[in-house]
């Protein structure tokens, strides 16, 4: 038996990942759930699981968690609650992190799982946005194990050979003949939209994904393209590329979910539904296989594939991005922390969509962080980002 622990259970990759394991109950068990404050979901996950720990980072929601599960026989859990709590869990004894914390909250905590050597399932892309080396180094000097689930770079991981993907991050991708990476992305769903109405989407337009659904932040960001901007930098970091060795490329469908171009002309591709339960159940039993529980793909009734280069009048993010990534590190953590707070302004009502990106390039713009030396530098130019962005938007009301 692996044994599990699910940080961000509540969320929609916690959930996917807990449906891959109940279909594979004899093989995974789940020794430990975290998330923000939802305890009625989580008290329904603890009565079906029952794990050792279950945490929630809202003291007030974790007291309410454990009245709630005194009350329940059959389950034994023991009910934690804050940051400090998190990261000690993170270092308990267990095999395998699945990182799904939305945004940054999920640093530390995955940061702590690299230096106990676990196996961690990043889908937290911002927490290696924000920090790239020092994540990656992290990982390397502890002998941790790194897989991604974000599909993108699951794709393009299941795309490369296996000599690589032994200890890939000790590796260089251009000894195994990859000419590029192409990461595909749907365009969300103002692809074909006039760019004049851009302005005028309303959060319910902006999170309605055409074919994934997902965490709220991360549909806006697929929404502006951010998503594909913040998978670009952690492409960059988990493959050791750079911004040029990575074609981006819109694919509506979501059927292909990237691929990798090889010096002979061979281009080598990931297919699938547009279901995260796939790549969850890849990292979890890498290199084997087992069921996912996600539908098998029919390409008779799937229809055609198109593509298209994705214009940088609809995506400023994206190009963004790329921008912040050349700048360095402290670059693209400003970048991850202003789109955080924007990105809430935005489903709050106090921004219009077309001014996230317009916000977060002029955050960009306006700090000048000190240079980043570890995990307590991006965390403090992460808090000062935030903190100027949210008196930017205080400015204007
Ligand atoms: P979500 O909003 O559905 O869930 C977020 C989870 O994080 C919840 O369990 C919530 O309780 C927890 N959380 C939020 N703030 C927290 C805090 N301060 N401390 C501790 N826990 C906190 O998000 P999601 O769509 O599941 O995405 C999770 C991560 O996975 C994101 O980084 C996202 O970019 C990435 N990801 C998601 C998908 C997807 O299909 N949903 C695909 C690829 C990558
Ligand atoms: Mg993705």
């Amino acid at each position: 038996m692996k044994k599990v622990a699910i940080f961000g259970s509540t969320g929609s990759i916690g959930k996917s990942t807990l449906e891959v394991i109940r279909n594979n109950a004899d093989t995974y068990q789940v020794y430990a759930l975290a998330a923000f404050k939802s305890v009625a979901l989580m008290a329904q996950q603890c009565i079906e699981f029952n794990p050792e720990y279950a945490l929630l980072v809202d003291v007030n929601a974790a007291k309410e968690l454990s009245a709630l599960l005194e009350n329940t026989p059959n389950c034994q859990t023991q009910v934690l609650h804050g940051t400090a709590q998190l990261n000690s869990l993170a270092q308990a004894d267990y095999d395998i992190l699945v990182a799904a914390i939305v945004g940054a909250a999920g640093l530390q905590s995955t940061i702590a799982a690299a230096q106990a050597q676990k196996t961690i399932l990043l889908a937290n892309k911002e927490s290696l946005v924000m920090s790239g080396q020092i994540f990656i180094d992290e990982v390397k000097k502890h002998g941790a194990k790194l897989l991604p689930v974000d599909s993108e770079h699951n794709a393009i991981f299941q795309s490369l050979p296996s000599e690589y993907q032994q200890d890939y991050l000790n590796k260089n991708i251009e000894d195994f003949g990859v000419k590029s990476i192409i990461l595909t992305g749907s365009g969300g769903p103002f692809l074909h939209e006039s760019l004049a109405n851009l302005a005028a989407k309303t959060p319910q337009q902006a999170v309605a994904h055409p074919n994934w659904s997902m965490g709220q932040k991360i549909s806006v960001d697929s929404a502006t393209m951010m998503n594909k901007g913040l998978e670009l930098i952690e492409a960059c970091w988990l493959f050791g590329v750079q911004p040029e060795f990575i074609e981006v490329l819109i694919h509506p469908q979501s059927v292909i979910h990237s691929m990798v171009r090889y010096l002979d002309g061979s281009v080598l591709a990931q297919l699938g539904a547009p279901d995260m339960k796939t790549p969850i159940a890849n990292c979890l039993s890498f290199p084997e296989r087992i069921v996912s529980g996600s539908e098998h793909y029919d390409f008779i009734t799937g229809g055609s594939f198109d593509f298209k280069a994705p214009e940088k009048e609809r995506y400023p993010n994206l190009y963004l991005a790329k921008q912040a990534f050349k700048l360095g590190q402290e670059s693209t953590t400003v970048l991850s922390a202003a789109n955080e707070i924007h990105v809430e302004a935005f489903l709050n009502g106090q921004i219009k969509f077309t001014e996230i990106a317009q916000f977060n390039q002029q955050i960009l713009e306006r700090y000048q962080p000190s240079r980043v030396f570890d995990i307590e530098s991006i965390l403090q130019i992460d808090k000062q980002a935030r903190q100027l962005a949210q008196q930017q938007l205080n400015g204007r009301s």
